[in-house]
């Protein structure tokens, strides 16, 4: 069987791994580096250029050199925010059409773009390896839809790779940090910031088996961020010593294109400041100085800063603040509370800077912090347990390419009983009458899973019921994401009678496969979700909060519409009730059920719009009082029912 390696395709930086004779490592390529930036500068002729020498070309040639493809990865135009688009190169795409960067004449994918940094993780494997590699584990941020994960498969396979299976990045972390060999019930949560994402992951070892209990982040929270706020802050101080006014490029420092349109010299100072914002950032994770020094920015005027780490830390600090709620977020999913964690593990380049340190030490209560600067939190916690352990002892921008690696290696049976199981980050169903969204598999569920409901028809003489697929947390179908729809055929019948089961399966690679079956003859449709790229790629986090925040409206919401569903089927039963039999009926009686349906349609009235909900518990009540009034005349339509079939049945006359 040929080798599996793992690859850890990230926004900023990408790299592959593998194990040897049970050993973990990362595969350097021929001048031994082992990070690969996520960077493909596609130059006049010949091969486009991967990594260092990309990056290198950024500053020279910014339109034409590709970076954080990564956040392009199956989305569609309509679904990028404006930030995301303004990157020194051009990026195209309105709509559901999908995203493309015209370079040179040419119309490049995202796929495409991510396929360049594949091929080259694939040939440096190759090299250094000895043998063609041919299959890899690649991960993806724990929040990657379906339309994205499809993306990288699909860049994968444009590379000549197979690719074996999609996990998550913490993981994958989690993998690498052999937390398989701690004590059964540890719980533990990693907290990966990288250039641009942020996950953090709560999981628990049960019987050498991992299991997600929580996940939570924001897939454009990450480093990148503060280059951005430090090529800003250089941009100030450039102008104060004289030099080139940067500043009116505003959004240019986010990557692209500014209110005053820059010139191509405008772009590459943009991207030396950067550049050197990053530099010094990095820096100061181990020094508390640095020097900035941009020589010759324009030809008359060099730049030189001292910048400190207090510096830094002050500009920075609320963008690192942002991680805090998402980790709050994922302990309250999972019920978990700080203190009960066992470890807490660091992932991603830019949790090397001390303040991260600091800040997730403070926030998890970590033991490693108390030890060192107990002075801080003396009194208030004086007589608390010991929290969890900061656990540092895998290199942070390596550990989720290992974890891959050793997935890779699971997959090729060098290792055995040891299993990964992830959860799905957002609940999965369908929409229902009233516009109502029927969760199939709800958010965190672990996957692979597999659930099932039984739906019938609300209309008579239906012919085929439209399965709708939603993902997300509000109760109402339109406040949620559309992955896709389809509709599933069968023989017209009056409403209720068909009965349509809705299995809905997530596959290891966390990919949602719908099937729809017509229960009576067979008949059956298996949607896999990978065409519906019809999904909103608005934040998760949002969609939580939004949840949250709304929790109580939907609630009404939903009682509402419940309610509604229920009076249009009693109303219509008992018209049709009173039109057949109606005569049979003594004209108090009769009067006492139209009292009761009047009593339902003024209740019906209270809703003021489409949007508004109206008063649920006045129509319920009168859904009740309908019920009781119709009683009787229910029991003349069973009897009237009963003696028609026993005539068609030549039973009696
Ligand atoms: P990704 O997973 O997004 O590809 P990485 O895990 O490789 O990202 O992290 C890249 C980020 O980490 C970059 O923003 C980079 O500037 C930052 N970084 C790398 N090393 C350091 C360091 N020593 N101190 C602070 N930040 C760092
Ligand atoms: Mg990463």
């Amino acid at each position: 069987m040929s080798k599996i390696v793992g690859i850890d395709l990230g926004t900023t930086n990408s790299l592959v791994a593998t194990v040897d004779s049970g050993i973990p490592y990362v595969i350097a390529d021929a001048s031994g580096r082992r990070l690969t930036p996520s960077v493909v500068h596609l130059g006049a002729a010949g091969q486009p250029v991967v990594g260092f020498e990309a990056n290198r070309a950024r500053a020279l040639h910014p339109r034409e050199t590709v970076y954080s493809v990564k956040r392009f990865m199956g989305r569609r135009g309509a679904d990028i925010p404006r930030e995301d688009m303004l990157v020194t190169y051009p990026v195209q795409g309105t709509g559901a059409g999908p995203v493309t960067i015209p370079v040179r004449g040419r119309e490049w994918t995202p796929e495409e773009v991510s396929a360049e940094i594949l091929r080259k993780l694939k040939t440096d494997a190759e090299t250094a390896l000895g043998v063609e590699v041919t299959r890899a584990v690649i991960t993806v941020p724990a929040y990657f839809n379906d339309a994205q994960r499809h993306a990288t498969i699909r860049a994968g396979e444009l590379a000549g790779l197979k690719v074996e299976r999609i996990i998550n990045e913490p993981t994958a972390a989690a993998l690498a940090y052999g937390l398989n060999k701690l004590q059964d019930q540890s719980k533990i949560a990693v907290f990966d910031l990288g250039g641009g994402t942020f996950d953090l992951t709560l999981l628990e070892l049960n019987q050498g088996v991992f299991q997600v209990l929580s996940t939570h982040g924001n897939t454009r929270l990450g480093g990148d961020d503060l280059d951005t706020r430090l090529t800003e802050f250089l941009a100030v101080k450039i102008h104060e010593a004289g030099g080139p006014d940067l500043r009116r490029f505003g959004a240019a420092f986010r990557g692209g294109e500014a209110e005053a349109a820059p010139t191509p010299e405008d772009l590459q100072r943009i991207a030396r400041v950067r550049e050197a914002a990053e530099k010094s950032k990095i820096s100061l994770s181990l020094e508390t100085l640095t020097d900035v020094t941009l020589p010759f920015l324009t030809p008359q005027f060099s730049f030189r800063y001292q910048l400190s780490r207090s510096e830094l830390e002050a500009l920075t600090r609320d963008i690192l603040l942002r991680t805090r709620t998402h980790c709050l977020q994922a302990l309250a999913d999972a019920k978990v509370d700080a203190s009960q964690l066992d470890q807490v593990v660091l992932v991603g380049g830019q949790t090397r800077m001390p303040l991260v340190r600091a800040l997730v030490t403070e926030w998890f209560g970590c033991r490693e912090f108390e030890e060192s600067r107990g002075d801080v939190r003396l009194g208030e916690d004086y007589h608390r347990p010991s929290g969890p352990l900061l656990n540092t002892g895998v290199n942070p921008d390596e550990a989720v390419a290992l974890g891959a690696a050793i997935q890779a290696e699971i997959l090729s049976g060098g290792m055995t009983n040891l299993l990964l199981l992830d959860v799905t980050p957002l609940s999965l169903g369908i929409e229902t009458f009233g516009g109502l969204m029927n969760v199939i598999i709800p958010r965190n569920s672990t996957i692979p899973v597999k659930a099932g409901e039984v739906f019938t028809t609300a209309v008579d003489r239906q012919r085929s019921m439209l399965i709708h697929v939603l993902q997300g947390e509000r109760e109402r179908a339109r406040d949620n994401w559309s992955l896709g729809r389809f509709d599933l055929d069968f023989e017209e019948a009056p409403k209720g009678v068909p009965r349509v089961g809705v299995q809905f399966e997530i596959d290891a690679n966390g990919i949602l496969h719908v099937l729809a079956r017509d229960l009576k003859t067979g008949h059956q449709r298996i949607v896999d979700m990978k065409s519906a790229v019809d999904v909103s790629d608005a934040d998760v986090q949002k969609m939580i909060e939004e949840s949250v925040e709304h929790a109580f409206d939907d609630l009404k919401a939903r009682q509402w519409i419940e309610a509604k569903v229920r009076a249009g089927e009693t109303l219509a039963a008992t018209r049709k009730g009173l039109a057949e039999h109606g005569a049979e009926l003594d004209e108090a009686y009769r009067r006492r059920v139209e009292t009761a349906m009047q009593a339902v349609e003024a209740a019906l009235e209270t809703e003021e719009s489409r949007t508004r909900v109206g008063d649920a518990a006045r129509l319920k009540g009168a859904n009740q009082g309908l019920d009781e009034a119709t009683l009787q005349l229910a029991e003349l339509m069973m009897d009237r029912a009963m003696e028609e079939m026993l005539r068609k049945q030549g039973m009696i006359q």
